[in-house]
């Protein structure tokens, strides 16, 4: 891959994932439980929609994975898959107030979002 294409890329999945962090922490921070993670994960795996890529998703460029740290968007209670299909969505009552969300243009400050326990980045 041409390195210019490779940097665009790259520089999309990040804008990608920080709108939907974005829009999680407006909403209130919600978290998926382990068990919703899980199962969700396990959507992605099948891969009917041949984007899976083990540890982000092929068509949005996010993070994904079965542990309940920041860095994956199906934590995110928010998040929904990005395929036509839609194979997951939201958690209840997100729908419509996402909606509305992703329209405003409010900034978000990223030092307020915080990680909870086991460091969001990953780290233990
Ligand atoms: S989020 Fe959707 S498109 Fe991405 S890997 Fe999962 S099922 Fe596939």
């Amino acid at each position: 891959m041409p390195m210019d294409s490779f940097v665009l890329k790259t520089k999309n999945k990040i804008i990608s994932f920080l709108e939907e962090l974005r829009v999680w922490y407006l909403l209130g921070m919600p978290r998926r439980s382990k068990e919703r993670i899980a199962e969700i994960y396990e959507i992605c795996k099948e891969n009917k929609c041949g984007f899976f890529e083990n540890t982000s998703c092929g068509m949005c460029g996010c993070p994904i994975s079965d542990k309940s740290i920041i860095k994956n968007k199906i934590m995110l209670a928010t998040t929904e898959c990005p395929h036509e299909n839609k194979y997951w969505g939201p958690e209840e009552g997100f729908v419509e107030k996402k909606a509305e969300i992703v329209n405003r243009k409010e900034t978000v400050n990223i030092k307020n979002i915080k990680t909870g326990g086991g460091g969001g980045c990953g780290c233990r």
